[in-house]
């Protein structure tokens, strides 16, 4: 089945095509500052994935998706010759709220459950909506479903994701951990399962999605049972430009002292903080790396503290699973950096962590996942590559296929067109 995958953010748009009975990329493409003069989207085809660049200018990130698909109806590399072609959309959404604890086809009866869910994550869940809408109105019988990044997390028990805050703010608020990532978290969990050659119901897996982003989960029997993020992606551990959890009384004392508003403060704790807001120059890891071995000071000192709250996070979350049978990283930093791998389970050995030098310097190739403990070591140590376009590609796959099994005709009018401006 050939997917679009779109993932929407606030200024930018990620989308992919890909073939999941071969589960095959057949093009990528990545919009960058949507909605400034400056954006660009870069486009590129398989087998070679060379990188085109064309203007966005000024653009919604629903219209930048229309305009991918122009382009993809009239580059010769491209992969389709109508929109036709496309027999399915699977779209990221960052916050599924309580509505959603799985993924869904996305039709008349859910689309207003979907709305809802905005004001859970407004910078991203608008702009994932407003695509749904423009893929409906460009593609109306095209199967379109949602992937939530909170849906793995939705086997948390209300222990884990309640906050110790009056209780009316989950009554009226919905106020409680979410947690994001799921569909990494899910994906590494079972990539591990199967590089360990048992079944992911067994297990106990602490699984360290570490990108710009970043979020472990205990997954328990293959069930998060809690995830460093919270009500929304800027808590837990200290990520590129976000702060992770911080002491809560430090917003309120900033917000008075610098006279900062509600907006500015968020800013400064999502795109200020974290690697960037330490190192000062940059929220990129590799750059931080090389900077603190060159001897930058604040460099060093920003490794250290990401390092050490990695640490703190997975012995927390040993001490609450009934068993460790193994520790997953994955993302940028998790699958590529041996340093940040060695310096993190030196501290964990101890708890029976124990990293195989050696292993851990062997560069894998992309997609082959591998254990990168010693043969003995109690608790292991794997490394998996993450992949959340095939994974949404695959869930799309799957849903569509058992509604088609259901009723061949289902995506004639499976939610008419009025129902989806209402
Ligand atoms: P995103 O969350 O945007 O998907 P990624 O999962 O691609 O991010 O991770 C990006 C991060 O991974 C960046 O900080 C980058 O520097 C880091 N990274 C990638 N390769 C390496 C490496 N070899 N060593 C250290 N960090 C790396």
């Amino acid at each position: 089945m050939l997917v679009l995958v779109v993932n929407a953010g606030s200024s930018s748009l990620k989308c992919q095509l890909i073939e999941t009975d071969g589960k095959i990329c057949l093009m990528k493409s990545l919009a960058e500052r949507v909605g400034t003069e400056e954006a660009t989207m870069s486009v590129s085809f398989s087998p070679d994935f060379s990188k085109q660049r064309f203007s966005m200018t000024n653009l919604t990130v629903a219209q930048c998706l229309a305009k991918l698909l122009d382009i993809l109806v009239a580059e010769p590399d491209s992969p389709i010759r109508g929109l036709k072609d496309i027999e399915a959309i699977g779209n990221r959404i960052v916050a599924g709220g309580e509505y959603f604890s799985s993924s869904v086809i996305i039709d008349q009866n859910n689309i207003g459950d979907l709305k809802k869910c905005e004001e859970l994550a407004p910078l991203h869940n608008p702009a994932a909506d407003e695509c749904i809408l423009m893929m409906h109105e460009m593609l109306p019988h095209t199967p379109q479903v949602a992937v939530f990044d909170t849906a793995f997390h939705a086997t948390m028990p209300p222990k884990a994701y309640m906050y110790p805050i009056p209780m009316r703010y989950y009554k009226d608020y919905h106020i409680r951990r979410y947690g994001a990532h799921g569909t990494s978290h899910r994906y590494a969990a079972q990539q591990a399962a199967n590089l360990l050659d048992r079944p992911l119901s067994d297990l106990g897996l602490i699984t360290c999605h570490l990108g710009n982003g970043a979020s472990i989960t205990a997954v328990n029997h293959g069930k998060s049972i809690d995830t460093s993020m919270g009500f929304t992606p800027l808590a837990g551990v200290m990520m590129g430009t976000r702060s992770g959890t911080i002491d809560p009384a430090i917003v309120s004392y900033i917000m008075r002292r610098d006279n900062v508003d509600y907006d500015e403060m968020d800013r400064i704790l999502n795109k200020e903080s974290g690697m960037l807001g330490i190192a000062g120059f940059s929220s990129d890891m590799r750059d931080i790396l090389q900077a603190a071995s060159d001897g930058d000071e604040n460099a060093q000192l920003a490794v250290e503290m990401y390092i050490y709250r990695i640490q703190k996070k997975i012995g927390s979350y040993y001490a609450v699973m009934t068993r460790t049978d193994a520790v997953v990283m994955t993302a940028g930093i998790g699958e590529n950096s041996a340093e940040l791998r060695e310096r993190i389970f030196a501290g964990l050995a101890h708890m029976g962590m124990i990293l195989d030098k050696e292993k851990n310097q062997v560069i894998g190739d992309i997609g082959i996942n591998r254990v990168v403990s010693i043969d003995d070591s109690p608790i292991k140590i794997c490394v998996v590559t993450t992949d959340e376009e095939m994974r949404i590609a695959r869930e799309t796959d799957a849903l569509v296929f058992v509604a088609t099994m259901a009723n061949p005709d289902f995506a004639k009018d499976y939610w008419p067109q009025e129902s989806a401006n209402d």
